[in-house]
């Protein structure tokens, strides 16, 4: 029996048990990274598995820092919940619902992406702005780690000047209203809303870290069955592979996976 098979097995098992969520990142894990982040898609294999999913698991849900819009655009499942902007905002049975803190921020935020857009305004630096918080792409440099540094001496102070909060994931550095929440909380607050029991995971980055070990934490006190998959590539965080349960490689194996487990539900 393969790894594939034996993560699957003991993922089934865990989604066995009721209510039950099967939650997951965004790029990176059902969609392949790409120079530009508006060219990301999902998995059309992934996509398929989660529709024939739907009907067999709880909830499904995409926890992501991409914002609702462009996210619900890139999966197009009515059927899913959708937390966009590590949990500021999330759209659920076709409600959207935003923390009303956050869109304090909005036109502070925009602002700052306008001032980051003209001051970097070379075609490898891409400037996104998800309304409730910015996101500054690098992956196009032909020096990433020397452009990262350069963004930090720009985006630190920024970040200190209008307490923003600031978080660097997969060549790409954001800026976030000063607002307690992240992947982890979000999840928290999923499986509470939810009374979810059982909860498998799937993330590649350091702001999935925080999702698995908020499962980590639920299931030390015993309050779910739970398992962590982290996505391995070369630009996986080290924090990703020492907290994750399991993993699979890139996302060629998160759709193995989501097709084994499709096959033992
Ligand atoms: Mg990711």
């Amino acid at each position: 029996m393969g790894v594939i098979d034996l993560i699957a097995r003991r993922a089934a098992s865990i989604l066995r048990v009721r209510p039950c969520g099967l939650c997951s990142d965004f790029d990176g894990t059902l969609s392949r990274i790409v120079p530009s982040a508006n060219q990301a898609r999902i998995e059309p294999s992934i996509r398929d598995v989660l529709e024939s999913l739907t009907g067999q698991i709880d909830v499904i849900a995409i926890i992501t820092g991409r914002s609702i819009d462009d996210v619900r655009r890139r999966v197009g499942l009515d059927g899913l919940v959708y937390i966009g902007n590590h949990g500021l905002e999330r759209w659920e049975h076709g409600v959207y619902q935003v923390d009303p803190d956050a869109l304090d921020w909005v036109p502070r935020i925009q602002k700052i992406a306008e001032e980051l857009a003209s001051r970097f305004s070379s075609p490898a630096v891409e400037v996104e702005l998800k309304a409730l918080s910015l996101s500054v792409h690098f992956r196009r440099t032909d020096d990433p780690a020397a452009v990262e540094q350069q963004l930090l001496g720009a985006l630190e102070p920024l970040a200190k000047q209008h307490r923003l909060r600031l978080t660097r994931g997969r060549m790409v550095i954001e800026l976030r209203p000063p607002i307690d929440r992240n992947k982890g909380t979000a999840l928290a607050d999923l499986i509470e809303r939810r009374g979810l029991r059982a909860v498998v995971f799937l993330g590649d980055d350091r702001t999935d870290v925080d999702a698995m070990q908020m499962l980590a934490s639920l299931r030390a006190a015993g309050r779910i069955e739970a398992m962590s998959i982290g996505v391995r590539s070369d630009e996986a965080p080290s924090e990703l592979v020492e907290v994750a349960d399991a993993l699979v490689d890139g996302v060629e194996g998160v759709a193995a996976l989501l097709e084994h487990l499709r096959r033992l539900l």
